[in-house]
């Protein structure tokens, strides 16, 4: 029997979800015995004709990472949805827009002035900026578009499944494989991870107060951080209390607080404003009569990037989706 096809792809991300998939050891081995992969840009020499000749649907499933920034992202994610009988949205920036998402605070324009004609480092005398098309003596040179807007993958094609995580961790990977390959599937659009917050994961929420009583937000670097307090006790912003769980809590055991990166908890439409309100519900002042809006007020104006801070990895999927343009 022919093995099921498997496709691999990689949009606007950094990378490290790929790096993900190499991480998974020994079991990458069991993977490639099971199953057929026919696109792997980042390993193996596919192009985009040899997916273009496969029928609808002959690919099992595809495992595509990265927000969607460009043309050429649209393009191949939308000829991967026609040839694929699943779709895995894999990773954060696939699932909620992620670190690229945060562009969307900034309009192409913006971005391209700053990164080509403005950063110390840049050695650009005649300002030139990416162009769709350049004629040069032996023709004409194309980039595909840059949009102005970053968009997660559902709001380009649909998905069946995501699977969350900067980048998702392999034992969830694994599930996912073996669910695909014995077809013991959840419903579509589902989240291949816990259910429970990290709070109910986490180790440091056992001498957790009920009502914690912080006067001041700091940073991490700026105080020397108790490896076994919760650190909103310790006044550090965690976003434990709005993230699903499943990443095995790899930033708290590595004394950093939870940036949010395994996405919103179930029915949980925009994270980012879900941890304010969790986070503004956690906090007090030592004398519960003082505690006042002011009070929280001024505590969140100490976050010093509020946006960057609580829609890190989600913005695109976010009720606001991006900065006002124009
Ligand atoms: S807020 Fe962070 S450190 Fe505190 S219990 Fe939740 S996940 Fe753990
Ligand atoms: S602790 Fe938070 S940011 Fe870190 S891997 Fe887990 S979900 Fe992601």
């Amino acid at each position: 029997m022919d093995k099921p096809k498997v496709a691999f792809y990689w949009c606007a991300s950094c990378g490290g979800c790929e790096e993900t998939i190499v991480d998974l050891n020994e079991d990458l081995l069991k993977v490639a015995e099971a199953v057929d992969v026919v696109l792997w840009p980042v390993a193996l020499d596919f192009k985009r004709k040899d997916v273009e000749t496969l029928a609808d649907r002959e690919i099992a499933v595809s495992f595509i990472n990265g927000a969607v920034r460009t043309g050429e992202q649209e393009e191949m994610v939308k000829l991967l949805r026609g040839k694929s009988g699943l779709v895995v949205a894999f990773g954060s920036c696939a699932h909620l827009g992620g670190i690229p998402g945060l562009g969307n605070f900034w309009t192409r324009d913006t971005i391209f002035q700053r990164v080509y004609k403005e950063v110390p480092t840049i050695e650009n005398p005649d300002g030139t900026t990416p162009q769709e098309k350049t004629s040069v003596e032996v023709g004409e040179l194309t980039l595909p578009e840059f949009y102005d807007t970053v968009k997660t993958l559902d709001q380009t094609i649909s998905i069946d499944y995501y699977l969350p995580g900067c980048p998702p961790p392999p034992d969830l990977i694994m599930n996912a494989v073996n669910a695909i390959l014995t077809g013991e599937l959840p419903e579509k659009g589902a989240v291949l991870a816990p259910e429970k917050a990290l709070c109910d994961t986490c180790p440091r929420s056992k001498g957790k107060p009920e009502k914690i009583s912080i006067r001041e937000i700091k940073r991490p670097h700026e105080i020397m951080l108790d490896p076994e307090k919760c650190f909103l006790e310790q006044g550090i912003i965690c976003l434990g209390p709005a993230t699903r769980s499943g990443c095995g809590e790899r930033c708290i055991r590595a004394n950093m607080p939870c940036r949010g990166c395994m996405g919103p908890i179930k029915g949980v439409v925009d994270q980012g404003a879900k941890g304010v309100s969790e986070i503004a519900s956690l906090l007090g002042l030592e004398d519960e009569d003082k505690i006042s809006e002011e009070d929280i007020e001024e505590l969140f104006n100490q976050i010093a990037d509020p946006a960057g801070t609580f829609y890190r990895f989600s913005l695109p999927a976010s009720l606001l989706r991006r900065g006002r343009i124009g």
